[in-house]
């Protein structure tokens, strides 16, 4: 992989975080393909620190943009990117802008890569990510995958020579919205110590799962096989937050708190001990042994200064529920949530990011002023 020399692009307006506060014109939010109300980039004032959902894509597309990759890419990473700012999930959204930026200065990820989707079997699709990005990997993937779950009750999707930096609701939470069941695993980089192991070999590893519900958003969990991700562990060493206890070993194995220790020589736990490493063992299977993507421990990005993107491999199973034999399923997923809730169940897993959306779409997303002037050094180059 060779290093890429940095071009601006011809007929790109470079806009600056600052010039994004201009006075807008209001239209109305436009329903997107996979049902997410995205705002236009014009709809919503920049107020204060806070940022429209469409002139934070808008501004992330334009850097990813500078940075290498192709604009088809960088609007898909950018959005993908942008989301996670606005449902609050801080450890992979504009946080995550410099690691991209790095990985496509330094040639580590491809940012113009043409995915090749192959048709292997009535429902398996076979993707080749020719060493760009996961997400648009799966895009291309996503007509002919919907077609074989409508048609054979299921499909699989193998996605090969990936980089995925993000969180994995935003890769299934489109297809729920579409009435299908969605499963998807991705690993990452060796960071993880498997339970009863003495050094780490695991990525940090999630899982997500997302049903349809009748009249509601769907109902979607993501998490981390790690005890935490490795993003908030960047994060607390940012800050100088210590980390919660149990999560984490430094270099001699040692259980620490420090942030620094685990970043540095150190490693992850996997949740629930040999629980969470049998569930993370079975990520490494599906996303890279099954795939032919590359186990967390196996790629060698030591050649690349810079590089920050896991060079691995994703997997997504649909389901379509309409094939399933009793009560229809969307009966069911409402009396276990009806069930759930009378045994004093009160929030749900991704409640909390339907509740952040909800408030971004009213009052735009909050970027503080660190990160705002990290992003404009980002446009600088
Ligand atoms: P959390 O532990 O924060 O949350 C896990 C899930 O549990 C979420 O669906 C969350 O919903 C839900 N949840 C949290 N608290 C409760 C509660 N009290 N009651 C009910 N449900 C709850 O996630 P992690 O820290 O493990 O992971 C964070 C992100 O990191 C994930 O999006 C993951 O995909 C990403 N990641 C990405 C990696 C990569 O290589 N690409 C590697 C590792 C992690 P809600 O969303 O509403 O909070």
């Amino acid at each position: 992989m060779r290093k890429r020399e940095r071009q601006p692009s011809p007929g790109l307006t470079i806009v600056s975080y600052r010039n994004l506060c201009r006075p807008i014109r209001k239209k109305r939010p436009r329903p997107t393909k996979d049902g997410i109300e995205m705002q236009q980039a014009d709809t919503l004032a920049r107020t204060g620190d806070r940022i429209a959902f469409g002139q934070l894509v808008e501004l992330l597309t334009t850097i990813l943009v500078r940075h290498g990759a192709n604009d088809h890419v960088a609007g898909i990473i950018a959005r993908n990117c942008a989301m996670c700012e606005r449902d609050g999930c801080t450890s992979h959204g504009v946080f995550r802008m410099a690691g991209y930026a790095s990985s496509l200065d330094c040639g580590w990820v491809d940012g113009t890569a043409v995915p090749t989707v192959e048709d292997a079997a009535p429902a398996y699709c076979r993707v080749d990510a020719r060493n760009g990005f996961a997400q648009p990997a799966l895009e291309s993937a996503h007509e002919t995958a919907v077609d074989k779950a409508r048609r054979t009750g299921l499909a699989a999707i193998a996605i090969r020579g990936s980089h995925h930096l993000s969180a994995l609701w935003p890769d299934v939470e489109p297809f729920a919205r579409g009435g299908l069941i969605a499963f998807s695993v991705v690993n990452s980089f060796r960071c993880t110590v498997p339970h009863g192991g003495d050094r780490p070999l695991f990525g940090t590893n999630p899982i997500a799962f997302a049903v349809p519900r009748t009249g509601d958003d769907p109902l979607v969990f993501d998490m981390a096989t790690s005890a935490i991700p490795n993003g908030d562990v960047q994060i607390a060493a940012r800050t100088g937050q210590p980390l919660p206890q149990g999560v984490g070993v430094d270099a001699n194995g040692a259980p620490t708190t420090n942030p620094g220790a685990v970043l540095n020589g150190g490693a992850l736990l996997t949740f629930g001990g040999h629980k969470g490493s049998a569930l993370s063992m079975m990520v490494e299977l599906l996303a890279a042994g099954l795939t032919g993507g590359h186990f967390s421990h196996e790629f060698d990005w030591s050649g690349h200064d810079g590089a920050q993107t896991p060079h691995t491999g994703q997997f997504v199973l649909l389901i379509d529920p309409q094939h399933a034999g009793g009560r229809p399923f969307g009966e069911r997923v409402e009396t276990l949530i009806k069930d759930m809730r009378s045994a004093g169940v009160q929030r749900l897993p991704a409640d909390r990011r339907y509740r952040n959306r909800k408030r971004a779409e009213r009052e735009g997303i909050r970027i503080g002023a660190e990160e705002r002037a990290r992003l404009d050094a980002l446009l600088e180059g």
